[in-house]
């Protein structure tokens, strides 16, 4: 009875699922409805880098502020030297990955002026 019931609607959000009676039983009704379930029952958070503000995922703690510990480093220690370096790059046209949200704020307030 609960196994005929898991196959018969999706998981996440209860539609409705039509069984392909060949090949594996489906549980969800979309890659995205599998998606956001397994993000609800594994607690992964997406968040923003306060640092780099690139998008990652945190695993059961969201509360975290950066996506790694070298963008943590960086926004507390590292301002004045991190920006001379990225501006050289910028400057360079070289691609720059990693550009701090404070930098970003100074760049565009400049280009306004
Ligand atoms: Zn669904
Ligand atoms: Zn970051």
């Amino acid at each position: 009875m609960t196994d005929e019931f898991t196959y018969k609607f999706c998981l996440y959000c209860g539609k409705k699922l039509e069984q392909n009676n060949r090949g594996r039983r489906k549980k969800y009704c979309s890659i995205e409805c599998k998606r956001e379930w397994e993000k609800t029952h594994h607690k992964t958070y997406n968040l923003h880098c306060a640092y780099c503000e690139k998008e990652y995922k945190a695993f059961t703690n969201k509360n975290r502020k950066y996506c790694s510990h070298d963008c943590y480093i960086k926004d507390r220690f590292w301002r004045k030297e991190d920006a001379a370096e990225i501006l050289k790059n910028i400057s360079e046209n070289k691609k720059v990955e990693h550009v701090p949200k404070w930098l970003k704020k100074l760049l565009l307030f400049n280009k306004e002026k």
